[in-house]
């Protein structure tokens, strides 16, 4: 398992204009295809850097390396704060936000879920959203 932890983003949400921040991990399981390391916050900034809605983002770059890779499994998680939710007066830790996507082995094999939220440090019993 290939990861990549911690990708910090800023983007600017769609709705509002207003920007969000945050963090992005990125984890694939190849299947021959290999991508740089470097190359994977690149691809993050690609995606971030357009009126976005943080849910497609996820899904977007997961479906990317999806198609570029070829790979067993792709995981994209994302953890964005949202001044548009701060401007509306909500506190700090509820401006905040995980989404998740998950492909092929990640999404079919608990297994490799669970490690992979393990190597990010943290439960994975369901605080994600799927
Ligand atoms: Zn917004």
């Amino acid at each position: 398992m290939v990861i990549v932890r911690d990708i910090a983003f800023h983007s600017l949400c769609e709705h509002h204009l207003l920007p969000f921040v945050g963090r992005a991990h990125v984890a694939y399981i190849p299947q021959g295809r290999i991508v740089g390391l470097s190359k994977i916050p690149r691809i993050v900034d690609m995606y971030a850097r357009r009126l976005q809605v943080q849910e497609r983002m996820t899904r977007q770059i997961a479906d990317f390396l999806a198609s570029v890779l070829a790979p067993h499994g792709v995981a994209v998680v994302i953890e964005g704060m949202h001044f548009c939710a701060v401007m509306r007066g909500v506190k700090k830790h509820e401006a905040s936000m995980t989404t998740s996507s998950m492909l092929g082995t990640f999404r079919d094999n608990p297994a490799a879920r669970s490690e992979f939220h393990v190597l990010l440090g943290r439960s994975g019993n369901g605080e994600l959203i799927g």
